[in-house]
This record gives structure tokens, C-alpha cells and sequence, in this order.
């Protein structure tokens, strides 16, 4: 059964970290969750922005993958973890019980511009130590498929693998590129699904999906595509946790007691001895 558009969801300029303008679609008023994604922001950064970024800053409760368009970034934590990503690496993250990291634009002669994503974790495992992982572009699958080809960030599409394994919820997450006028893509039935719109107009059941917007597709087991060759898209799905969610800015859990405890502890300073 072909998935067709449920939700249409322009995503919202907003301010976010030191001097950074995100492209904020899942995660605003409108559309809190879209169970088990919290929230989805497209970054961009003029190269010529010295200083701004996401100086330190804790998380607690859920995952995140960042995934690169072009320019870079360097990232550190309090527990004396670094790295650097580039054009189409990724990042995963699992703040589980908390981390307290930066994530600073690097000067390379390009605009950074990026995808970062939250994934929710299950109750069992959302004070689990934390841990990450850069992932290199060379280590992302290309896979080709009807009218589209894809690199794959996690999950398997084509009979393929991402590189990306460590998520809880497991998620399909794919950078797509149409190679013809319409493209067919297998998503598995009952998986929360969206698609983002990177460049080029999208069409999915005679439903129009311009860039910088998320469309939420309703169930099936594929969703079929009509745009111009060349326009591309992020394709993201999962399973839904189906857990209650209690959200504080970068604390996510699923009650307010445990919003105020996460509170407590990142005021006393017990965030990186919990
Ligand atoms: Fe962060």
C-alpha cells in the first residue's frame, strides 16, 4: 500500500545555541513529537560567523544524529571526548542519564549546513551511559533503487546497512536523490515515517511537498515520489515507543518528576557523577 501525505509541516526559523538560525520542523509547537522523533532542526551556519555555534550545553533522556550537508564541525565533552565531522559524515549520540558537550563550527571555506535529529529512547534505557561515535561519509552505503539513489545514514534499505547501528528505535534514516521522475521506496508498515524536503519540489500522492518541509506519511508499506531528477530529500523512519514524553528544553523524559530530578541534579552538579 503506497503511504500518502498526512501532515504537512513547514519548518520554522528559529533562534537556537550562540547566533544560529535552525530550521526547526518536529520538536516546535504543532508538532512536539512525532513518536519516536523529537525533534528535527536544519542548521545553517554562514562560514563568515565566528563565534556562533552550540557552546556547552547538557542533554539527558534520548539520542541524537547529526548528519552533514557540507562545512564542519567540531564537538567535545565534559568527559573529555572530541571530534570533527564533515561534509556527509554523521554523528550519533546517546545522552542517556546526561552529557554536557559543545558543538562549534570549524572554519573551511563553507557554509555549514545540517541536519540534526532527536530520537527518543524507552523508559529502560534513558539513564544508560552516555557514548558516541563519529561515522565517515566513506563508510555510508550508496544504494540504488526505483528512479532514486540514496546514501544510507542507519537502517537497511536495499538490502543494504547504514552505518549508523547503536540507535535504540533502530531507524531507517536515508539521504535520497531522484535518478528519474518518479521513485517507489519500501518503508516497513507501522513505522512512524516522515520525509524532508533538502532541494527541488516533492510530490507524494498528488499532495505538493516543497523544500524545508516535513511531510508525515500515514501507513502503507512504500511511498512513491514524483519530482525532477536531481531533487533530494531526507527519508527518516522508526518504530514508535509509545511511552509518555515529559520535555524540558534538552531534557526528555517521561514524567515531571523525572523533569524536575534531571532538574536537581544538573543544578547540584551531579550531572556527570549520576
Ligand atoms: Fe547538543
Amino acid at each position: 500500500m503506497h503511504r500518502s501525505v498526512k501532515t504537512l509541516f513547514e519548518a520554522e526559523a528559529m533562534a537556537e545555541g550562540r547566533g544560529v538560525t535552525v530550521y526547526r520542523s518536529i520538536g516546535r509547537k504543532g508538532m512536539m513529537n512525532l513518536d519516536p522523533f523529537l525533534l528535527l532542526d536544519e542548521m545553517e551556519l554562514p562560514r563568515d560567523a565566528s563565534g556562533a555555534g552550540f557552546p556547552e550545553h547538557p542533554h539527558r533522556g534520548f539520542e541524537t544524529v547529526t548528519y552533514m550537508l557540507s562545512g564542519r564541525m567540531k564537538h567535545g565533552d565534559r568527559a573529555g571526548n572530541a571530534g570533527e565531522i564533515g561534509p556527509g559524515d554523521a554523528q550519533w549520540m546517546t545522552a542517556g542519564r546526561g552529557i554536557v558537550h559543545s558543538e562549534m563550527p570549524v572554519a573551511s571555506g563553507e557554509d555549514v549546513r545540517g541536519f540534526q535529529l532527536w530520537v527518543n529512547l524507552p523508559a529502560e534505557l534513558k539513564m544508560i551511559p552516555p557514548r558516541y561515535q563519529d561515522v565517515a561519509a566513506e563508510s555510508m552505503p550508496d544504494v540504488t533503487g526505483q528512479g532514486y539513489r540514496a546514501r544510507l545514514i542507519a537502517g537497511t534499505l536495499g538490502g543494504k546497512a547504514g552505518p549508523v547501528t547503536d540507535i535504540a528505535v533502530k531507524p531507517l534514516y536515508a539521504d535520497i536523490t531522484m535518478t528519474a521522475s518518479e521513485a517507489v521506496i519500501d518503508i516497513p508498515s507501522g513505522h512512524t515515517a516522515f520525509i524532508y524536503g533538502i532541494s527541488g519540489g516533492l510530490n507524494i500522492q498528488d499532495q505538493p511537498v516543497p523544500a524545508r518541509t516535513l511531510a508525515v506519511l500515514g501507513d502503507g508499506d512504500q511511498v512513491t515520489v514524483a519530482a525532477r531528477p536531481g531533487a533530494r530529500f531526507l527519508l527518516v523512519a522508526a518504530a514508535p515507543i509509545q511511552e509518555p514524553v515529559a520535555r524540558y528544553g534538552p531534557f526528555v523524559m517521561n514524567t515531571r518528576k523525572e523533569i524536575m530530578a534531571t532538574l536537581d541534579d544538573w543544578d547540584q552538579g551531579r550531572f556527570l557523577s549520576v
